[in-house]
């Protein structure tokens, strides 16, 4: 099958029109999907006219996914948090120094039900197509060896929480150690906030489409990242998302490493029949050649992908985040979406 979808980021959803037009940009540059990520600013200040953004881009013929972006810092992204502004509990606890950390536990009721809230409330009044769960992760550890970040020995969460539903779970004190026990406790809540919320949204409307975006991590015998969501197998077998996504790596990283990826992906979401997504960094760095582009377009087609995506609008231009030559690099991905979707 060849890439159908292919789909770009957009922040700043104030002013209708000026959307819009960037909008027609978007389509222009040959993308069938828009991911909108909502902060929680917009979401408590711009509401409002959200629904007005979403109607501009489906006149402009994009499909509409919605990305709490950043949420609680339980999601990927730069935003900042009106959850952890507002709150001085529910956070994530370091399990070797008790210290709270910068993001919400997203076991946490409190958390819960914000998200909860956040989410069902953009589905009644947003009227997009779908949502995109971006990048949800403990904040710590990234572990040994990794991809993404740093080594540690320390994780989280161990909240007050975390620890009682450890303890009444399994009938003894959460360790402070990374035992199975622990790790299976972290996978099964990490699940368990993303499928309430994708059950409700699926209840209120079948139609709606959930994408659920995880690290790309290399997850082999002795180095997985323990962010919560990098068993693979567990998290796409999942009846509740229909997309299996992977998240951007830096055109950095040798090649062989972009096929493995890809590789890994297709086949966990083929076996557990949902669609594969596989992401362009189109913001921050860039390949030396752009080419590169061209040949991991290509290679993501081969390998079965069903879907592209690419973060983000104009390749991050005027944020801290821009390439260093954004508007080159959004219109290279322009002409590979244009490309492929020719095939
Ligand atoms: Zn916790």
């Amino acid at each position: 099958m060849a890439i159908q979808e292919t789909a770009v980021s957009y922040y700043g959803l104030g002013y209708v029109e000026h959307a819009a037009a960037d909008f027609e940009e978007i389509r222009a540059h040959h993308c069938t999907t828009v991911i909108l990520a909502v902060t929680e600013f917009e979401f408590d200040f711009w509401r409002p006219n959200l629904p007005a953004v979403v109607a501009a881009a489906r006149r402009a013929g994009l499909k509409v996914l919605l990305d709490p972006w950043g949420i609680g810092k339980f999601f990927g992204g730069e935003q900042v948090s009106l959850f952890l502004q507002n709150n001085l509990e529910n956070r994530q606890v370091s399990a070797l120094t008790d210290e709270k950390l910068n993001a919400a536990c997203f076991n946490t009721p409190a958390f819960r039900d914000y998200f909860m809230h956040f989410c069902l409330t953009l589905l009644r009044e947003a009227g997009a197509d779908g949502f995109f769960w971006d990048e949800p992760h403990y904040l710590l550890p990234k572990s040994y060896a990794s991809i993404t970040g740093g080594a540690g020995d320390d994780w989280s969460c161990r909240c007050p929480v975390c620890r009682k539903k450890f303890a009444d779970y399994y009938g003894y004190e959460m360790p402070k150690l990374l035992t199975d026990d622990v790790k299976q406790f972290r996978w099964r809540e990490a699940l368990e906030i993303l499928e309430e919320t994708s059950r409700r949204i699926k209840v209120f409307d079948p139609a709606q489409e959930i994408t659920i975006c995880v690290h790309a991590t290399l997850n082999t015998y002795y180095v997985t990242e323990q962010r919560g969501y990098d068993d693979w197998e567990r998290v796409a077998a999942s009846p509740y998302f229909d997309v299996f996504s992977t998240t951007i790596v830096s055109w950095e990283l040798p090649e062989p490493f972009f096929r493995s990826i890809a590789e890994r992906t297709a086949a966990v979401a083929k076996k557990y029949n949902k669609q594969s997504e596989r992401w362009l960094m189109g913001y921050y760095r860039q390949p030396d050649d752009f080419a590169q582009i061209d040949r991991m377009t290509d290679l993501y087609e081969s390998l079965g992908i069903d879907r592209l995506a690419a973060w983000t609008y104009r390749g991050g231009f005027g944020t801290r985040l821009a390439a260093p030559d954004a508007l080159g690099l959004w219109d290279c991905i322009g002409r590979n979406y244009k490309r492929i979707l020719k095939r």
